[in-house]
């Protein structure tokens, strides 16, 4: 798909927002094997990832970017220097921006929100106030 194709579209949305290449991800899995949220995506980080690289629309509705706890650990495992957490922060305003909802912790399971760890749910309060 070429550079036109995407004018307007969720992948061109989240390069424009995160200053990252989509392209540029070759899905190694990298990030997603290091990241610690990972057992509670719905998709983790390189799969979001491929999805924008197949112009799958609906990857901004996904309930990944907010279980994200910004650790930078993904980032930094990217053999490509794609800003992971970035992308998933653009994500984020994407969904901010068209007014979807997002996870709430009164939506969490009390069992998952026990077994969360605190610096999760700092993250979450962040994203919902910031
Ligand atoms: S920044 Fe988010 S996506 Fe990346 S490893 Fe940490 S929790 Fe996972
Ligand atoms: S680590 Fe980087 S190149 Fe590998 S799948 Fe993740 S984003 Fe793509």
């Amino acid at each position: 798909m070429g550079e036109g194709d995407t004018r307007g579209s969720l992948r061109s949305q989240v390069e424009a927002l995160s200053g990252q290449s989509i392209a540029a991800c070759y899905q190694c899995g990298n990030c997603s094997s290091g990241c610690p949220m990972g057992e509670w995506m719905d998709a983790l980080p390189n799969q979001l990832i491929r999805r924008l690289q197949l112009g799958l629309e609906d990857t901004a509705r996904f309930e990944s970017p907010w279980v994200c706890a910004s650790c930078f650990a993904c980032g930094v495992r990217c053999p490509k220097g794609i800003d992971v957490p970035r992308v998933m922060e653009a994500l984020r305003v994407v969904g901010l921006r068209s007014g979807e909802d997002h996870v709430g912790p009164d939506a969490l399971e009390a069992k998952r929100l026990a077994g969360l760890p605190q610096i999760a749910l700092v993250a979450h309060m962040r994203k919902e106030t910031g």
